[in-house]
């Protein structure tokens, strides 16, 4: 009697135990299944994922949509987090242009200082993001620094007069000879 008792105890405590008893409980027959049977196992999981995506279009339909803004939300701030880390290295330990000082986040880019961007860029065929976890991977080496697109655009402009400057005067030279 006691044990019978304790046995229908038992049961009642175990049928109120967590979600996890009975996930236990399942992922154990799961297993017993897949061992007796891997290949019809795998066939029936995806006839029923078919059937199950094909008689709820709806409820399918924004579940990708939920899931799609959430993981697009938690990309774009491990982005941010990315650009933060690389771009306050180059910017001296501050997450700002090395110029000027400008710390909006739009403004600030990654400059080459050998103005040799575009030839890694085609070479190593990484934009953005990417690039920056490039860095990261290679330990932050030399030759960049953080500055805002006025300062790019400024140390643009002074390169082409630069360079117009060095090809006059090679113009002069080669006309001197
Ligand atoms: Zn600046």
């Amino acid at each position: 009697m006691t044990n019978t008792l304790s046995m229908c105890y038992n049961y009642s405590m175990k049928k109120k135990q967590s979600k996890e008893y009975w996930h236990a409980v399942y992922m154990q027959r799961k297993k017993r299944e897949m061992a007796r049977d891997p290949e019809g196992y795998r066939r029936r999981g995806r006839e029923y994922a078919r059937k199950w995506w094909a008689s709820h279009l709806e409820e399918a339909k924004s579940m990708r949509q939920k899931y799609y803004c959430a993981r697009r939300e938690k990309q774009l701030l491990q982005r941010q987090e990315i650009k933060k880390e690389v771009l306050t290295f180059y910017g001296n330990g501050t997450y700002a242009c090395v110029q000027c000082g400008e710390s909006h986040p739009a403004c600030l880019t990654l400059d080459h200082i050998n103005s040799d961007g575009a030839a890694q860029r085609k070479e190593l065929k990484l934009r953005g993001v990417s690039f920056y976890q490039w860095l990261q991977r290679k330990g932050f080496p030399v030759g960049y620094q953080t500055l805002c697109m006025n300062c790019q655009f400024k140390k643009r402009e002074e390169l082409k007069e630069h360079n117009a400057v060095t090809l006059q005067s090679q113009e002069q030279s080669l006309a001197g000879r």
